[in-house]
C-alpha cells in the first residue's frame, strides 16, 4: 500500500524547506518527495497529514553505547549482561519516540540488538554496530583498575583493554569475528575516566596504525575518541576517518582533517552542560571546566574550514541524558553557532555517510522510508526536535512505529 504524508518537507539534501510538500512511499522506499502540486495520489493511498509540521529525514545517533544499564535495575546493580540487555531492547523503543530510526553504537549489545531489528523481531532503529569500545590499560575506559586485566575484558560489555600492536590487530578482529561494521577506540584520555587526563594521549602512532590497517582489511574505518587534541592529531595521521567529541582541536587537527575529508562527530549537548549537571564526583567536575568553551571553538573552526559534522549524543539514558530528549543535541548544535539547517544534516544525511549506507538520511525517490515528523518547524525553532514530545510520526525501514497524528 502507498502512504502519502503532506505537509513542509526538509529533505535533507536542499538548503530550503518545502513549504507545500508530499513524501510518498510504499513499502521500505520513497516513491516521491517534493512539491505537493507535482504528485498525482492514488486513489487507494493512505493519507496522513502533518498539519503545521514538518516532514524530516529519520534522525541518526552516531554516538551510541546501548549498554541499558539504567534500565537494568537497582536489585541487579547493573551487572548482569543479560539485565543490561533487555534494558538495551526496552531503550531501543525510547530511542524511535524521539524520532531516531538509525544509530551508531558502541557496545557488546548493539551486536546482538541489530541482529533482532534486522531481523524484524525487536522494533528499534536501524543499528550499525562497532562493538566494544578499545582502549589501553590505564586508559579512558579503563574503569575499574580493581580487577585484572582479563577478568575486564572477559566480563566488560562496553569495552575492551589492548596494549602492544598483537594485541591491538587481536581486539579488532575480535570486534569484526562477533559483527562489527567499524571500530571505535579512544585515543584520548576523558571526562568520565579516573586514571587519566584528558590530554593523554593513548595508544601509541604503532598501535593506531596496526589498528587503522586491520579495520581496511575489513572494508571498514576507525573513529575515534578525542576529547585532547595531541591524540586526534596522531589518530588523523594514522588514517582514521572520523573524531568523536573533538572536543579541545586545534587549527592543526582542523586543518588536517579537512584535507582528508574526515568527519567530526560532535557530542555538544554533554560538552555543553555537564560542568553544571548533578551527582557527579569532584574529578570529574574539575576535568569538566574548560569542556564547553574549547568545544564551542572546536566547532566554530570546524565550520569555518567545511569539515563535515555528524550528530552523535552519548547519552545513557540516565536523569540527566534521557533518551527521550535525545533531539537535545540539534538545540546544542545550534548553541554552538550551527544553523538550524546544518543540525539538521548534522544528524540526517551527514550521519548517514558514517552508517556507510547510500540510500539513508535524505528524503529522495528510490532511499529507504526512514521518516520523522515533528510539531512544528525547526527551522524557526529547532527546539522541537529536543523532545519526544513533539515528535507526531515516526516511520522505520517503512513501518509506522510511532503515530500521534
Ligand atoms: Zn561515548
Amino acid at each position: 500500500m502507498i502512504t502519502v504524508i503532506k505537509g513542509r518537507l526538509i529533505n535533507g539534501v536542499e538548503d530550503q524547506a518545502i513549504e507545500n510538500g508530499l513524501l510518498a512511499f510504499e513499502e521500505n522506499r520513497i516513491l516521491f518527495a517534493g512539491e505537493e502540486k507535482d504528485y498525482t495520489i492514488p486513489t487507494e493511498a493512505q493519507i496522513l497529514s502533518a498539519g503545521n509540521g514538518t516532514i524530516l529525514p529519520g534522525f541518526i545517533d552516531c554516538h551510541a553505547h546501548l549498554t541499558g544499564n539504567q534500565d537494568a535495575g537497582d536489585w541487579a546493580n547493573g551487572n548482569l549482561f543479560g539485565d543490561q540487555l533487555l534494558g538495551a531492547a526496552y531503550q531501543l523503543s525510547l530511542l524511535l519516540e524521539a524520532g531516531f530510526t538509525g544509530i551508531r553504537d558502541m557496545s557488546e549489545a548493539g551486536f546482538y540488538l541489530s541482529r533482532a531489528v534486522s531481523r524484524g523481531i525487536l522494533k528499534g532503529p536501524r543499528i550499525m554496530p562497532g562493538g566494544k569500545v578499545l582502549g589501553i590499560t590505564s586508559g579512558h575506559v579503563d574503569f575499574d583498575p580493581s580487577v585484572t586485566m582479563q577478568h575486564f575484558n572477559e566480563n566488560d560489555h562496553l569495552s575492551y583493554l589492548m596494549d602492544g600492536v598483537d594485541e591491538c590487530i587481536k581486539g579488532v578482529r575480535n570486534q569484526f569475528r562477533q559483527g562489527a561494521k567499524f571500530i571505535k577506540i579512544c585515543a584520548t584520555g576523558g571526562v568520565s575516566s579516573p586514571t587519566d587526563r584528558v590530554d593523554d594521549v593513548q595508544f601509541s602512532p604503532e598501535e593506531l596504525k596496526a589498528i587503522v590497517d586491520e579495520a581496511k582489511r575489513h572494508h571498514t574505518y576507525v573513529c575515534a575518541h578525542c576529547t585532547g587534541y595531541e591524540g586526534a592529531y596522531q589518530s588523523i595521521l594514522a588514517g582514521v576517518e572520523c573524531i568523536e567529541h573533538g572536543v579541545m582541536l586545534t587549527q592543526r587537527e582542523i586543518d588536517l582533517m579537512a584535507e582528508k575529508d574526515l568527519t567530526l562527530v560532535t557530542t555538544l549537548w554533554i560538552s555543553l552542560n555537564v560542568a553544571n549537571l548533578p551527582g557527579f564526583p569532584s574529578w570529574m567536575r574539575e576535568k569538566t571546566m574548560l569542556c564547553a568553551d574549547a568545544n564551542r571553538k572546536t566547532i566554530e573552526m570546524a565550520r569555518k574550514a567545511g569539515i563535515r559534522i555528524a550528530l552523535g549524543t552519548d547519552f545513557s539514558n540516565s536523569s540527566n541524558t534521557p533518551y527521550l530528549k535525545l533531539g537535545r543535541e540539534f538545540e546544542a548544535m545550534v548553541e554552538a553557532g550551527m544553523t538550524e539547517m546544518e543540525a539538521i544534516k548534522a544528524g540526517t544525511a551527514n550521519a548517514a555517510y558514517l552508517m556507510k549506507m547510500d540510500d539513508l538520511g535524505t528524503l529522495e525517490a528510490g532511499k529507504i522510508a526512514d521518516i520523522t515528523v515533528t510539531k512544528g518547524n525547526p527551522l524557526e525553532d529547532i527546539s522541537c526536535l529536543a523532545d519526544a514530545a513533539n515528535i507526531s510520526l515516526v516511520i522505520a525501514d517503512g513501518h509506522i512505529v510511532k503515530n500521534t497524528l
